[in-house]
């Protein structure tokens, strides 16, 4: 199976250069201003699996369409799961990644929850280095710029029963991103829905996968109806304790220096934006509380003054601080609606080492040769 071959031989996914490479002038028309998730590379990793075979025919080849069976599961029953990580241009050339091992290990736990074949980790690890490799010149020279890789898993073959899949296909795709947020804004608002849930105690919130997404579109779209950047949604018993965003984690920063982020209880994402911050703020020597935070609280809280600022953060959206919360019973703002000091703070610390403009203490970082 390719993960002992990969143990012993690194080259175990086979490279097929694509045929057809966007021209060298088209790629720098495309990169000078990407936007987000719209600008493709030259390349895909492919890497198949089904019972008799396990993982196997690990390639990096030439992006192309997937063909599949109108009946295979993934179209009818969401058997998918997704992850999301960067590749960064060093200063001096070359590229890193960070912390891909976590993403490797949730990626894991994910497939595990949606009773799919775990990847090996060492296997997750190796196809996001070939695609960096084979598709370095698509990581943007710019400062916010960076090179979005896509690993996912689909149920794959021809049945419409109700059970596992026992055929998969793995892919690891790339986009060349700016930034997520293009509003001029220094800050986002959020829209708090009462009307939907995006997991509850024992379903897929811990999961990345599509089907949690697909779940919290109607209320992404309510909170644009809103006038709000974003949607953020409340626990599903209660109805009162903050969780996250669609797809980002939520921190709260208050006037004692102190720092606050809902508990990992098993409906929020582990995101490994949000386990490096807690790290570098308690390294801040900041007291750092994984607690539940209601709504009612927050509001009492910005409007006391007592929340100096809060932020979104995941690798997609970095760090981007909230000035605006509207429900259904009003709004309330948060400081001057701009990125508060604390929050730059964290932020410098967290992308200074992403970019290698600071030390890396913790072994974060990858270089990809
Ligand atoms: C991916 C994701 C995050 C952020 O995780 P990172 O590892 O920091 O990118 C947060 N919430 C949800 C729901 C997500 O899907």
């Amino acid at each position: 199976m390719i993960g002992d071959v990969i143990e012993k031989e690194k080259s175990a996914i086979a490279f097929e250069p694509s045929s057809k490479p966007v021209p060298v002038e088209e790629r720098a028309r495309l990169l000078a201003d990407p936007g987000f998730g719209r600008v493709f590379t030259d390349h895909m990793v492919l890497i198949e699996y089904d019972e008799d075979n396990g993982w196997h025919n690990a390639r990096t080849t030439a992006r192309h369409p997937f063909k599949m069976d109108p009946a295979s599961p993934v179209l009818h029953y969401a058997q998918e799961i997704f992850e999301g990580l960067k590749a960064y241009r060093r200063p001096g050339g070359g590229a890193a990644l960070f912390r891909p091992e976590a993403n490797a290990r949730r990626f894991a736990k994910s497939a595990i929850r949606m009773a799919m074949p775990p990847l090996p980790e060492e296997v997750f690890l190796e196809s996001v280095r070939a695609l960096v490799r084979a598709d370095r010149e698509w990581i943007p020279d710019t400062e916010e710029g960076s090179l979005y890789l896509r690993p996912f898993m689909i149920a794959n073959g021809s049945f419409l029963g109700m059970r596992p899949s026992t055929q998969f296909i793995y892919a690891v795709i790339a986009s060349s991103v700016a930034s997520y947020f293009k509003t001029d804004s220094p800050s986002i608002s959020l829209w708090v829905t009462r009307d939907y849930v995006r997991a509850a105690p024992g379903g897929t919130g811990e999961a990345k996968c599509g089907g949690n997404y697909a779940g919290s579109l109607i209320a992404q779209a309510e909170a644009v109806r809103n006038g709000c950047d974003q949607v953020v949604f409340l626990d599903a018993i209660e109805r009162r304790w903050v969780e996250e965003l669609g797809g980002m984690n939520i921190f709260f920063l208050f006037d004692d220096g102190s720092i606050q982020t809902p508990p990992l209880d098993g409906t929020i994402l582990h995101g490994v934006t949000r386990d490096s911050l807690i790290r570098l703020a308690r390294d801040m020597g900041l007291t750092v509380r994984e607690e539940d935070y209601s709504i009612e609280q927050w509001r009492a809280d910005a409007e006391s003054g007592r929340l100096t600022e809060a932020f979104a953060c995941g690798t997609a959206a970095v760090v981007t601080p909230i000035g605006r919360v509207k429900g259904r019973d009003g709004e309330f703002t948060i400081g001057g609606q701009s990125t508060g000091p604390l929050t730059l703070r964290m932020r410098s610390a967290l992308v200074d080492i992403q970019r290698g403009a600071a030390p890396d203490p913790y072994g974060w970082i990858e270089l990809v040769d």
